[in-house]
């Protein structure tokens, strides 16, 4: 744009130039005929030359000049013409003629540039015009711009002056409020200046105490433990006498105790009838009966028949795991005390011995029963007495002790004389577990349960031919007095009593039968001799009496738990059950009773009667051929 500026300005420049020699050399006038010399035409030597001067030029700014030349050359020609016959006019022709081409040339060179140049200017003109629309069309901007400012600026500047007004209020007024504080906390300062004088003098005064503390401390310290010296001697001679009074207690209730079992007798007998269970259609209501009144007797009846049957309880079909277990447990705690009991479950097979001894595991019957009770008890007695628990578990199968805890399965045992010279027997090779806990307990009879169950095929059917005892050792030692006490607990889940057919019976099962009947019948022998006073007790009969030969002998406690099934199909070995446990209780309760079982079978009554005429029982000796009675 500059560019064009600058040859704009030159052709302005180069227009004024002309304009002016113009202006100095007015125009020729125009001509109006032919011989105007403006418009001939000159044929040179046959040579066209034409002159075409127009007298009426379109008299433009721009072609003015160009005509100008062309109109002094003209004239130039005009003078010479009239020379022209001569050869220098001739020649000088030839070379204006010349010269005239290179004006021509000349000047349609300059015709284009002019052309050019007045392109640019058209274009340089519309260029600027619109610079200039768009320079107007910002100044309107700035224009608009500078007028928004100074409204703001004004906006501003009352919004400024408003705020520092209000400040300025607002800073008054709080002014104000602390003059006004501060006039009441001079108040105040005046009004707390004695109180805090007496703070002063209070705290000179705790400041004294504090110092004076440690020594009243340490005296009250000194009054204070000779009171406690004092206290604990007298608490200490107090408890020397409750200690003595409890021993002399604990004395009187042994020998209670002792007193009571003797009363009761040692070996009790108690009948327990399980209920018609689900699936057993056999109609139980009109074959056991008991009595309201007694708890002691029971009746079985057939169709001819009502037998009466007395024992120490009779525990009824609806009768609990509890209720069981509440008759047997002083019996369970006297082993703490050093006694040795024996609790045998007799029965026939399917009349729940197994039940009432293990139980079930929602409802656990003696055995786990006692236990936990033991551990109670030892647990009440801490820290006077130190108790441990063992507990072994062996089952006695076809005359073979076979321990239940050991690693190896089925090891059989074996019951051997104490080589201290004790007169103990011992079994060799028994596993003993302590026990200390309840889970302990649990373990252990998993482990025992477990053992029984992988040697055999069947274990329901093997452990109605086979004897299985848990034997729990309680053994303690006074703390203070140094005093020791071992009683020893076993639980004895007895073989199916019932009879077997000898006609059918062969082989391995009549072995078992017949191990079973010896076993059985030698505890029945084993009591009966104890009970008798005989000097001679054939404990060593079977492997069952030999094992608990201890147990059974001296002041030792049994308990015969009989087990009685309701159903009618198995009526004649409940009676045959019964019968064995009356005559058991009748050897021990001794004379009175004993006379009373005399008379009973002399009596007319058809029922004791028929016991006594009917009773057989068949457990046979070893070596026996024929069934024989216990009595
Ligand atoms: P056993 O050991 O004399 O062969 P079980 O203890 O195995 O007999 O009992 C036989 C069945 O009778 C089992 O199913 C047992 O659960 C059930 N049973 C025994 N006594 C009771 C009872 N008092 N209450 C409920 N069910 C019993
Ligand atoms: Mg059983």
């Amino acid at each position: 744009m500059e560019l064009l500026v600058v040859e704009n300005e030159r052709l302005k420049q180069e227009l004024k130039a002309c304009k002016t020699s113009l202006l100095q050399e007015p125009p020729p006038p125009a001509c109006t005929t032919t011989d105007c010399p403006h418009s001939q035409v000159w044929v040179w030597h046959g040579q066209d030359l034409t002159i075409s001067l127009s007298c009426s030029p379109p008299f433009s700014l721009f072609s003015y000049p160009i005509y100008l030349a062309l109109y002094s050359l003209s004239v130039q020609y005009v003078t010479e013409i009239v020379e022209v016959e001569s050869s220098e006019s001739q020649q000088a022709v030839a070379e204006a003629q010349a010269k005239s081409v290179a004006l021509q040339e000349q000047l349609s060179l300059q015709r284009q540039l002019l052309r050019e140049l007045e392109t640019q200017l058209h274009d340089s003109q519309r260029t600027s015009t619109q610079l200039r629309a768009q320079i107007l069309v910002y100044e309107g901007e700035m224009e608009r711009a500078q007028g928004q400012l100074e409204a703001e600026m004004q906006n501003l500047e009352e919004e400024k002056n408003r705020v520092i007004e209000e400040a300025f209020i607002r800073a008054e007024s709080e002014m104000k409020a602390v003059h006004e504080n501060l006039a009441g906390v001079r108040m105040n300062l005046l009004t707390l200046q004695p109180a805090l004088r007496t703070l002063t003098c209070d705290y000179n005064c705790l400041k004294r105490q504090v110092q004076d503390f440690p020594f009243m401390l340490e005296k009250a310290i000194t009054e204070a433990k000779q009171e406690i010296c004092q206290v604990i001697g007298e608490v200490s001679s107090a408890n020397q006498e409750l200690l003595r009074k409890y021993k002399r207690e604990m004395n009187l209730r042994k020998k209670c105790h002792n007193e009571l079992v003797r009363i009761k007798g040692n070996i009790r007998v108690f009948c327990r009838v399980r209920p018609v269970c689900r699936g057993e259609h056999d109609s139980a209501e009109n074959m056991v009966s008991f009595d309201p009144d007694d708890d002691a007797l029971l009746y079985l009846s057939n169709k001819v028949k009502l037998m009466t049957f007395e024992l120490d309880k009779v525990f009824h079909p609806q009768a609990t795991q509890e209720e069981v277990f509440q008759e047997v447990q002083s019996l369970v705690t006297s082993c703490i005390d050093g006694f040795n009991v024996c609790i045998f479950a007799y029965g026939q097979t399917g009349s729940g011995k197994t039940y009432t001894m293990e139980g079930v595991a929602k409802d656990p019957g003696i055995n786990q029963r006692a236990l936990r009770l033991l551990f109670s008890e030892v647990t009440e007695k801490a820290p006077d007495w130190d108790f441990k628990i063992t507990v072994s578990m062996v089952e006695i199968y076809n005359e073979t002790l076979r321990n239940l805890l050991g690693d190896i399965q089925g090891e059989k045992l074996d019951i051997k004389m104490n080589p201290d010279g004790s007169g103990q027997l011992y079994v060799p090779g028994l596993t003993e577990f302590t026990v200390q806990s309840p889970e302990d307990i649990n373990r252990v009879f998993e482990l025992g349960h477990m053992n029984r169950a992988t040697a055999c095929t069947n274990l329901n059917e093997h452990s109605s031919r086979s004897h299985a005892l848990l034997i729990i050792t309680v053994a303690g030692v006074n703390s203070s007095t140094g005093h020791r006490t071992q009683g020893k607990l076993n639980l004895v889940d007895l073989a199916g009593s019932e009879r077997i057919a000898k006609s059918g019976a062969e082989g391995s099962r009549l072995r078992e039968a017949q191990c079973i009947n010896k076993s059985l019948s030698a505890l029945g022998d084993v009591i009966n001799a104890l009970r008798s006073r005989h000097s001679h007790v054939p404990f060593r009969n079977s492997r069952l009496t030999y094992l608990l030969s201890d147990s059974l002998s001296g002041d030792s406690k049994t308990l015969m738990m009989v087990q009685v099934s309701p159903l009618v199909s198995n009526m004649s070995e409940s009676v045959c059950s019964l019968k064995f446990a009356q005559r058991v209780r009748t050897i021990e309760l001794g004379n009175a009773t004993r006379r009373q079982w005399e008379n009973s079978s002399t009596s007319s009554s058809p029922t004791h009667d028929s016991v006594e005429v009917t009773y057989t029982h068949t457990h046979t000796h070893p070596g026996e051929s024929e069934g024989r009675t216990h009595t």
